[in-house]
C-alpha cells in the first residue's frame, strides 16, 4: 500500500517547499498520509490509524468512497472545466439536491471554492440586500481564513489579522460552563445571552447591521451546542430589525450533527445558509450559499457584484452529486445520529465519572467535545485559550502512538470521525481516548 522511499521524498520536498497554514514554519514536523479507506489512513511507513479527526475536512462519507471516487473519474472523463456563466449537468443537479435539503425556502445556490469564500459572499449579499454594513457574530466561532471572514471569526485565530475589520462586532454566545452572564443554567444562559445581544443591537443601532453570523453549533471553536430557545431568540431579533440572519454550516453541516444540516435542530430556517467540506465528504474544493427567495429577488433585475471562476466546478459538483447520494442510500445522516446517541454520548459520559481531567463532554452526532482541565473546582483549562500546551501535545502523541488521529484545539481533544464509521471501529477509538485520559488524569489535580 505505501512506498517508504516515496513517503520520505515527499516528507523533504514538503518541509522545503511547501508553507503550511496556522504554523510556525521551522517547528512542525508533520505526518505524510499516504494511503486512505473508509475511517482509516495511513502513514508513510504502513501504519494504519483510526481517523478521530474527521471534522475538519468533514470526510463525512469516509475516505475513498468508491461510488464518489468513480463520479470524480467519470466527470473528468467527460468534462472538467467550463467558465461559471455557462451551465453544466453537475452544477444544476448538486444545487437541485442542496436546495432540496436546506431547510425552508433556501433554494438558490451560490457555489463558491470554500467556506471563507462563502461567508464572505454571504455577508456581501446581506450588506446589499439590506444596505446596511455592520455584522454581528460570536466570540468562540470561526468563519474562514480570508480578509473579512477572518475579521468575522471570534476565536483568537482572528488576533494576528485584526487590523482593518469593517463594521465586524462580536458578542457573547451562550456557554454555560464558562459563563459570560454568571447563568446557573442553561435556561438562564439562553436568556441572558439573548438580552445581551438585543442590547448590543441597540448600542450598535439596528438600521446599521446588515447580518448576523453564527454557526449553529460552532465547530473547531469548541463544539458548544445552543440551549433550547437561543437560536430561536436570535432569528426573532434578526426578524424584528430587518436583520440578515447567516447560519454558517460549513463544518456542522452534511450529516455530521446527525441531521443533514445542525440548524434543523433548532427548528430555525436562516435567510442565507453557507455550507462547504461536508457538501462533497472533502473531495474537491467547493463550497456555496443557500439563499432565500427575499434576498435572491435583491439580484433578479441588478446584477449580483461577485463571482468565483470555479463556482460550481464540474468536477467538485459530480463530487456532491455522488456524495449526498450515497449519504441518501446508506442512510449516513441516521447512523451518525445513532452513534452518537448509543455509542459516543454513552462512553463520553463515562469518561466524565471516570476522569478528573474532564471537565465536560458536549455534542451530538459524530460532532463532540471532551473538554481537559487542570481542576475541575476552578475549571482552569489543561492549556490556555487561544494556544496548546505540553501536556495537550503528549495527550495528542499518545493517540497516535496507540493509532489514533485525534482532533486536539486548546484544552480539548474532539471526537469527530466520518459520520459512517462502524460502531466497531468507533468503540476502538473511543477505548484509545479513555487510555489516553488515564495520562490527562496525571496532569490534573
Ligand atoms: N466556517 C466554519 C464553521 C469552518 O469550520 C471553516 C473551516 N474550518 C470555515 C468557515 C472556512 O472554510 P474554508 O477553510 O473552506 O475556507
Amino acid at each position: 500500500l505505501t512506498d517508504p522511499g516515496a513517503a520520505q521524498r515527499a516528507y523533504e520536498l514538503d518541509r522545503k517547499h511547501v508553507f503550511h497554514s496556522w504554523s510556525a514554519q521551522d517547528t512542525l514536523d508533520p505526518m505524510v498520509i499516504s494511503a486512505a479507506e473508509g475511517s482509516h489512513v495511513w502513514d508513510g511507513e504502513g501504519n494504519k490509524y483510526l481517523d478521530f479527526s474527521s471534522q475538519l475536512v468533514n470526510t463525512n462519507i469516509g475516505h475513498q468512497h468508491p461510488a464518489v471516487v468513480a463520479a470524480i473519474a467519470a466527470q473528468a472523463a467527460k468534462l472538467c472545466t467550463i467558465a461559471p456563466s455557462y451551465v453544466n449537468d453537475a452544477r444544476s443537479e448538486a444545487a437541485r439536491l442542496i436546495a432540496e435539503r436546506t431547510p425552508g425556502e433556501l433554494d438558490r445556490i451560490f457555489f463558491t471554492n470554500g467556506g471563507a469564500d462563502a461567508n464572505e459572499h454571504a455577508v456581501r449579499m446581506a450588506r446589499l440586500h439590506t444596505g446596511r454594513h455592520k455584522v454581528l457574530s460570536a466570540y468562540r466561532s470561526y468563519h474562514g481564513g480570508t480578509h473579512l471572514a477572518v475579521n468575522i471569526t471570534g476565536d483568537p485565530r482572528r488576533w494576528a489579522s485584526d487590523h482593518a475589520s469593517t463594521g465586524t462586532i462580536h458578542f457573547f454566545p451562550p456557554y454555560l460552563y464558562r459563563t459570560a452572564f454568571h447563568a446557573a443554567t442553561e435556561a438562564e444562559e439562553a436568556q441572558r445571552a439573548l438580552e445581551h445581544l438585543e442590547q448590543l443591537i441597540e448600542f450598535e443601532g439596528p438600521s446599521s447591521i446588515a447580518a448576523i453570523m453564527l454557526e449553529s453549533i460552532p465547530g473547531t471553536a469548541g463544539i458548544y451546542v445552543p440551549p433550547a430557545g437561543y437560536m430561536q431568540g436570535v432569528r426573532e431579533l434578526c426578524t424584528k430589525h430587518g436583520i440578515v440572519f447567516i447560519a454558517d454550516e460549513v463544518m456542522a453541516g452534511f450529516g455530521r450533527t446527525g441531521k443533514w444540516f445542525a440548524v434543523e435542530h433548532f427548528d430555525v430556517v436562516p435567510d442565507l445558509l453557507t455550507f462547504a467540506k461536508g457538501v462533497n465528504s472533502g473531495y474537491v474544493p467547493l463550497g456555496g450559499v443557500a439563499i432565500n427567495p427575499e434576498i435572491a429577488a435583491t439580484f433578479g433585475t441588478r446584477a449580483y457584484p461577485g463571482g468565483l471562476t470555479y463556482s460550481g466546478h464540474p468536477l467538485a459538483t459530480a463530487a456532491a452529486v455522488a456524495t449526498i447520494n450515497a449519504m441518501e442510500r446508506e442512510g449516513i445522516v441516521q447512523h451518525a445520529e445513532r452513534v452518537g446517541t448509543d455509542v459516543i454520548g454513552p462512553a463520553l459520559a463515562g469518561f466524565v465519572e471516570r476522569h478528573r481531567s474532564v471537565g465536560e463532554v458536549r455534542g451530538l452526532g459524530v460532532f463532540w467535545a471532551i473538554e481537559l482541565v487542570r481542576n475541575r473546582v476552578t475549571r482552569e483549562p489543561l492549556a490556555p485559550y487561544g494556544s496548546s500546551s505540553p501536556e495537550m501535545n503528549q495527550l495528542v502523541t499518545a493517540c497516535k502512538s496507540r493509532g489514533l488521529i485525534p482532533f486536539a484545539n486548546f484544552n480539548r481533544i474532539h471526537v469527530v470521525p466520518p459520520c459512517n464509521i462502524s460502531v466497531e471501529d468507533a468503540r476502538a477509538g473511543l477505548a484509545i481516548v479513555d487510555e489516553v485520559l488515564d495520562l490527562a488524569d496525571t496532569f490534573a489535580e
